[in-house]
């Protein structure tokens, strides 16, 4: 018999799931809320509500992708700074519980399962080693090496937002200053519009989340300040993906998130620094791509950890 994979994305509002074919054919969308901010119990509820909505279609494996960091080993949520009481949280033991299944349970870093879902069906298939980040709330990240996901020794690996670009930066949420993630970020975009009086007051009463996009508009409106705010946001991500490349040698890497949706407003910059700073240049074939999966990259992927989940147990 075929096999069917479930996956599972994680996010701070919803939980969505798909499921697919071995050939990978989408075979069922559903999505339920996730209340994260409610605390990890609730969210267990929901996920498992989801879950049942799927039974009867006979699945082989689940995939599932948290916005936090996991020992996928023995299936535990290590941390999860934005999911209340979750601290070394035993993950899939207690949602087999729930669901009251024997169907195997793989979890994964959410960035991780975006980059695996990009390298497969997205930007970045047809390459053997891929960097993937993600621009959102935070700077994401994950990391294909030789078409594997590269996790690290501890499950840290992918933490790209956290590289420092300036020792004595401002304050990042990891308790460090500097890292890239307090520059090139949704964030980022809010301390830098703060600290920017003719933006601030352009920009008074728009809501964080709306922040970067309304600061594009500007820009597009050729608002100096706002140019220059996106000018310094990609030379920024410039010097990050060298930093990247320069270790890992990669010749792909895919941007995606909410905020490439101003791509065409910082792009430039960011080619601009790279080439400067990766060692050999461009010529050694780095393409900096856009993602092309949107939101469906993270939930993808997930099914791709089942799948490999699976491959990987047998
Ligand atoms: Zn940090």
């Amino acid at each position: 018999m075929k096999r069917k994979f479930l996956g599972i994305d994680i996010g701070g509002t919803n939980i969505r799931g798909k499921i697919i074919s071995e050939e990978g054919n989408t075979l069922g969308e559903r999505k339920t809320l996730s209340d994260a901010r409610m605390g990890i119990s609730r969210l267990m509820e929901n996920l498992a509500g989801l879950i049942e909505g799927f039974a009867g279609e006979g699945i082989s494996a689940i995939g599932i992708g948290i916005p936090g960091t996991v020992d996928r080993a023995s299936g535990t949520l290590v941390q999860a700074p934005n999911i209340a009481n979750t601290r070394n949280f035993p993950f899939t033991e207690i949602l087999s519980e729930k669901i009251g299944s024997a169907t195997p349970v793989f979890i994964e870093n959410d960035a991780s399962c975006a980059a695996l879902g990009e390298y497969r069906a997205g930007a970045g298939r047809g390459s053997n080693s891929i960097v993937m980040i993600t621009l959102g709330t935070g700077f994401g990240g994950g990391i294909i090496l030789d078409g594997r996901l590269w996790s690290g020794e501890n499950g840290f690996a992918g933490e790209v937002g956290h590289m420092t670009i300036n020792p004595s930066g401002p304050l990042c949420a990891c308790g460090a200053r500097g890292c890239i993630e307090t520059y090139v970020s949704q964030v980022a975009i809010k301390r830098i519009v703060s600290e920017h009086a003719e933006l601030s007051e352009k920009l008074a009463g728009t809501e964080e989340s709306a922040l970067p996009e309304s600061l594009a508009e500007l820009a597009r409106e050729k608002d100096q300040a706002a140019i220059s705010v996106w000018n310094g946001f990609g030379a920024n991500l410039g010097v990050g993906i060298s930093i990247l490349v320069n270790i890992l040698d990669v010749k792909t890497v895919v941007v995606g998130g909410g905020l490439s949706g101003a791509w065409e407003l910082f792009i430039g910059k960011t080619l601009e620094e790279a080439e400067r700073r990766c060692l050999g240049g461009m010529q050694r074939g780095l393409q900096v791509k856009r993602a092309a999966l949107g939101d469906d990259a993270g939930v993808l992927g997930a099914c791709y950890v089942a799948e490999t989940g699976l491959g990987e147990s047998c």
